[in-house]
């Protein structure tokens, strides 16, 4: 007799993970239904009983994924090793899901109770300044236009001292975040956090060393020409820039210096038709998802932007508040890109666990990738939007892009790299660690002299831990796919200056590309299936200079 192979996928694998499957489909599925309208809802309304109701099917779909008892049936019928790789792959991905829920009740508590202590901390925390306190949006007023480096920098250092008064709670929480890792048999939260995406710190590190090496010439040379305008019209010397002189508190966006703006060529734009028009044209119609969006400013409404895919059966919706302007472009461009690569294009055949994105950073690069089309002349000329200098136009788009992008990466290097650091040796000079990187990768110089602790004043360590690099990685996705659309599909010689329209070729690629795998395939798989190669950031640098 020989002994089965200890690994081998078996039928008794099929035949439990098929149960679990039918049991998560059963009890699961309504109450993620459930949480997705509740979550609609609160954000349409913003009344206090909508958001009361999103809160409880919240914590019942929580409460659900966290059960003892259901994730032993999951984690035997995983280790029963199905044959049938989609049962295989439901199996994965239910494991994932289930297994970030079942950290110790007791700790979680803990947890979220130290997190909403610094999140209210930070709502309440005004910079105060010359006897007067400033709300945050008063900062970035001053940030963005005042000409006086000494306010400048009062201003600056008082919306920083909010790390101050946070930096203990914060430690605390990076510990107990720790524990919590480690009881699920993580090394530290970072890796859980990456490892329960599918992802490696070890393959983000390397995709991120990469994007540094490709773009460090490009953006330094973007830097310096923003220096130059920026020093010009401080009257100051560019050696004598320091954090204070950009337009927002962490130089993650791009300064406002070159003082033209795309807005008004949308003053009598109809953004949902060009929408409609230009989606129909590449083969990805959208008008059911227009008919059930809400696209309008009204009073109690989230002011965001999203797209929501309620069942995996097609009812997909956008929440937005369009104006006509060229944020608004993009951002209707952006959200009914989700809205495509969502269950209205998944085919029906593939399971509900399998019918949705590869990766959030997927459903995002889909997105960025046509949100870029906003910036061009050639196509909103396609669309009947008069564009009275369409070469300043692309001209000013391009770099508004290029810039953005730039910083972003940059912006991106040194949150990925810090939060990595915090949650492995939280004991380490960590007012040190946050200026050595922002020297290393945003070119910023430190203030002199300066000790405190700066990277607490960024809420997303809180509210979004270990997150940044998955919009990152999107641009990256989004450049790789729009390459390979230019080069496979439009035969397009230049990445840069290709548009679609009218072209049902590009929604037949999409689709076969991008949308029918479903999340059958992870990000990486479904990134060589797209475009033949691993993620990377070749196409990102090569539509920015860097070679
Ligand atoms: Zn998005």
């Amino acid at each position: 007799m020989t002994a089965a192979e200890p690994n081998a996928p078996t039928a008794t694998g099929d035949e439990l993970a098929r149960k679990f499957v039918q049991e998560h489909e059963a009890q699961v599925r309504p109450l993620e239904k459930a949480l997705s309208l509740a979550w609609w809802q609160a954000n349409t309304t913003g009344t206090d009983a909508d958001f009361a109701a999103k809160v409880e099917a919240q914590n019942r779909f929580d409460e659900a994924l966290s059960d003892r008892a259901r994730f032993a049936r999951l984690k035997a019928a995983r280790e029963a090793k199905p044959r049938d790789p989609l049962l295989a792959r439901q199996m994965e991905v239910l494991y994932l899901t289930y297994l970030e829920k079942q950290v110790d009740p007791e700790l979680l508590k803990r947890i979220t109770a130290k997190a909403n202590a610094i999140e209210k901390a930070f709502n309440v925390y005004r910079a105060h300044v010359d006897g007067k306190d400033l709300s945050d949006s008063e900062v970035r007023k001053v940030l963005k236009e005042s000409k006086d480096s000494a306010r400048r920098r009062a201003v600056w250092e008082a919306s920083k001292s909010v790390g101050g008064a946070v930096e203990a709670d914060l430690r605390e929480l990076v510990f107990l975040r720790n524990e919590a890792a480690r009881k699920l048999g993580f090394k530290s939260y970072h890796a859980m956090q990456l490892e329960l995406n599918e992802q490696s710190q070890q393959d983000v590190l390397k995709l991120f060393d990469q994007l540094d090496e490709l773009t460090r010439g490009p953006f330094a040379a973007a830097k310096a020409d923003i220096d130059i305008k920026l020093a010009a019209k401080l009257s100051i010397g560019v050696d004598e820039l320091r954090p204070w002189h950009y337009h927002d508190p962490f130089f993650q966006e791009s300064p406002a210096v070159f003082d033209v703006n795309l807005d008004s060529v949308f003053a009598n734009a109809d953004i949902p038709r060009i929408c409609r028009a230009f989606y129909a044209g590449i083969g990805l119609p959208i008008d059911d998802v227009i008919d059930r969006s809400d696209l309008y400013e009204k009073p109690g409404k989230s002011p965001h932007a999203f797209c929501t895919d309620i069942d995996r059966e097609g009812d997909v919706r956008v929440l937005a508040n369009i104006v006509p302007n060229e944020y608004w472009m993009g951002t209707m461009l952006h959200e009914l890109g989700h809205s495509v690569y969502s269950s209205k294009n998944i085919p029906h055949s593939m399971p509900y666990v399998l019918r949705t994105d590869a990766h959030i950073l997927c459903t995002e690069g889909v997105a960025m990738m046509f949100e870029r089309f906003s910036k061009s002349a050639d196509w909103l000329q396609k669309f009947g939007v008069d564009v009275p200098d369409p070469a300043a136009y692309n001209r000013t788009g391009e770099k508004m892009r290029r810039n953005r992008l730039l910083i972003f990466s940059r912006w991106c290097q040194v949150m990925l790299r810090f939060e990595k650091e915090l949650y492995e040796n939280p004991a380490q000079d960590l007012n040190k660690l946050w200026w050595d990187l922002v020297e290393k990768y945003q070119l910023i110089k430190r203030p002199e002299g300066r000790d405190a602790p700066d990277y607490a004043s960024k809420i997303h360590i809180v509210s979004a831990p270990c997150y940044y690099h998955n919009y990152m990685m999107g641009e990256l996705f989004a450049c790789q796919v729009h390459a390979t659309i230019a080069r496979e599909v439009l035969k397009a010689s230049d990445p840069a200056s290709a548009i679609y329209y009218d072209n049902k070729q590009v929604g037949e690629f999409m689709r076969k590309r991008v949308f029918d795998p479903g999340r059958s395939l992870s990000w990486n798989e479904l990134t060589k299936h797209a475009t033949g190669e691993e993620l990377n950031a070749k196409a990102f640098a090569a539509e920015f200079g860097g070679k």
